[in-house]
């Protein structure tokens, strides 16, 4: 039996140090709202919209100005150490760059799962040969059905 050993590689968790060093290389200085923006994602382990992370940091630190945490969070995304993505109507959620990866939305029930960008990779192949496009798969989630909710609606019709 030959068993193929698994193309995804795990992906290494980032630590606050990490990004911060990171930061400190692009000549950014550490400040307050910045730190704590990056602790709340890293902590988070999941998605964050703009005003999540500003009401939790605001509860770290209530002389930090909603303002100041906005525009740093901007300030990040525009460095490349934060990005977004939009997840479904609401809000775009927000995560570190460094776990890049693909989002499967469900819009029956909202749960949201991670996949590795490989997954999207035989669409971006053909899109690029056939309509010299180039997707982007990680800024907006592919939306469908999820498998528990398909069961469910199954079930419902028998
Ligand atoms: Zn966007
Ligand atoms: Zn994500
Ligand atoms: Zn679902």
């Amino acid at each position: 039996v030959v068993v193929h050993a698994t193309r995804r590689s795990k992906p290494v968790a980032p630590t606050e140090e990490g990004v911060l060093a990171n930061l400190r290389s692009l000549g950014v200085r550490v400040t307050t709202p910045r730190r704590l923006l990056v602790r709340s994602l890293i902590e988070a382990g999941a998605h964050r919209t703009a005003d999540e992370l500003a009401l939790e940091i605001q509860a770290l630190a209530p002389d930090v100005h909603l303002s100041t945490i906005y525009r740093n969070l901007d300030e990040l995304e525009r460095l490349g150490v934060v990005e977004h993505a939009h997840l479904g109507h609401g809000a775009a959620s927000y995560h570190l760059s460094e776990v890049a990866h693909g989002h499967l939305t469900c819009e029956s029930c909202g749960k949201t799962v991670e996949v590795p960008e490989e997954l999207f990779a035989p669409l971006v192949r053909r899109a690029k040969s056939e309509y010299g496009f180039t997707i982007d798969p990680h800024h907006f989630a592919m939306v469908g059905v999820c498998g528990r909710c398909a069961h469910r609606r199954a079930e419902k019709s028998e």
